[in-house]
């Protein structure tokens, strides 16, 4: 028999709308920034019912013109969850100024609240919370700390398209929301992110700043109605989403709601197979918002041990990733500032026992299902061989080092320390 097919971590889901918008764009030969990107603010915006929308070339241009028009500078503190990517926090860095890491809640790998109160000084500049996989963080708690100490809030949403909370859009909760469409998230322009704010102000600055600092839709200055003349008014960056992205964008935009539905109903599926699995535990998702379902995550219960279970995923054709690695556990955060695995547990636990599974609306039930059967199937072969007392030898180190090694039984056993 041959094996089947492999089933990739993510794919982006292309229809013969998206290849018609960008083989448009190419035949006006009009490819960067122009009609299709203006077109694309004015949508998205319109999508998250923000005000003011600027497409950029990534979230991550995104998240570095907010904490620039938030006045972010060297020796500043901004306040960003350790569970998240590379980007929440390097954009600080961009800066001169400290990301000051702190821990989440174990039910939904979002920041946790109290952590933030705790950690913010009188050099605190910004709080940026992370949607994390797509369900909104308690952004009323985090905005309502922020209002008491006259703090920005900038959220990084770059899992969190379509979602609400407590009824109100996921582009309406923060002074400036951060959208990324890389090729894995929701929707994709293959790269580029949108920043979007109810502020005109702040707007106004990172319109100005995404696109070297020149004033006036600088983009129109080779059309017909633009002029030869341009003032440099800061030194900008080189952050404008080109015409090619923003047309594939608008084909995507059209068909979000549908994609994120069908995420819905695979993640149902998902939440109802492994449920009653006492190897896996699910996140949750608050009753008062709606998830995005841009990862599912599963944390294994020792002893079935996460880096093996990845590992014989992917021996039976299933991509598998692990979202995230925290920032606190990488050389560079770690040297840097001092930190230790266990300076934010909850988050080092998550670490060491998630695995996200492919969900993604191009995904069939077939798939699907053949992913609930693997995973059903490892989770109990696993059990079985520990229960017969085979040694952890597979097991990477840093799963052995964790604080969250449990005997056969569910025990808590003696944990070695790094
Ligand atoms: C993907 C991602 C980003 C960066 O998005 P880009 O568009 O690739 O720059 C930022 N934050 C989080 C949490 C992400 O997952």
């Amino acid at each position: 028999m041959t094996s089947p097919a492999f089933i990739p971590f993510a794919l982006p889901d292309l229809t013969s709308a998206e290849l018609d918008a960008v083989t448009d764009v190419l035949r006006s030969r009009w490819i960067t920034t122009g009609p299709r990107a203006k077109e694309f603010e004015a949508r998205f915006g319109a999508a998250v019912e923000a005000a003011h929308c600027v497409a950029v070339s990534s979230c991550t241009a995104a998240l570095h013109l907010a904490l620039e028009a938030a006045r972010v500078r060297p020796a500043d503190e901004v306040i960003v969850p350790t569970m998240t990517f590379a980007a929440t926090a390097e954009v600080v860095r961009y800066l001169g100024a400290v990301p000051v890491l702190v821990d989440v809640r174990a039910s939904d790998h979002n920041v946790d609240v109290a952590a933030i109160e705790r950690a913010i000084t009188p050099r605190t500049r910004a709080i940026v919370p992370v949607h994390f996989g797509g369900v909104p963080a308690d952004m009323d708690e985090i905005v309502a700390l922020a209002r008491s100490r006259d703090l920005p809030v900038v959220a990084d949403a770059a899992h969190a398209f379509p979602c609400r909370y407590k009824g109100r859009n996921v582009g309406t909760l923060a002074d400036v929301t951060c959208f990324s469409f890389y090729a894995t998230k929701t929707i994709t322009t293959g790269e580029g992110g949108a920043v979007v704010t109810g502020s005109a102000g702040w707007a106004e600055r990172m319109r100005l700043m995404s696109l070297h600092g020149i004033s006036h839709d600088a983009w129109k200055r080779y059309t017909a109605e633009g002029s030869w003349y341009y003032e440099i008014v800061a030194p900008g960056f080189k952050y404008n989403l080109g015409d090619i992205a923003a047309a594939l964008g608008l084909a995507q935009l059209a068909r979000a709601e549908a994609m994120c539905a069908r995420r819905e109903a695979i993640a149902r599926r998902y939440d109802d197979a492994f449920r009653e699995d006492e190897a896996i535990e699910l996140l949750t998702c608050p009753a008062d918002r709606t998830n995005a379902h841009h990862l599912y995550v599963i944390k294994l219960v020792p002893p079935v041990d996460r880096n093996r279970f990845i590992e014989e995923l992917r021996a039976r054709g299933i991509g598998a990733s692990v979202h995230f690695i925290p920032l606190h556990e990488h050389p560079y955060y770690r040297d840097t500032y001092g930190y230790l695995p266990e300076s934010f547990p909850v988050a080092h636990d998550a670490y060491t026992r998630s695995i996200s599974l492919p969900i993604y609306s191009a995904m069939t039930d077939a798939q699907v299902d053949r992913v609930i059967d693997t995973v059903l199937e490892l989770s109990g072969a696993q059990r079985r061989r520990a229960s017969f007392g085979r040694s952890d030898e597979a097991r990477a180190p840093e799963v052995r080092a964790s604080g969250a090694v449990r005997d056969a039984a569910g025990a808590a056993v003696p944990v070695l320390r790094r």
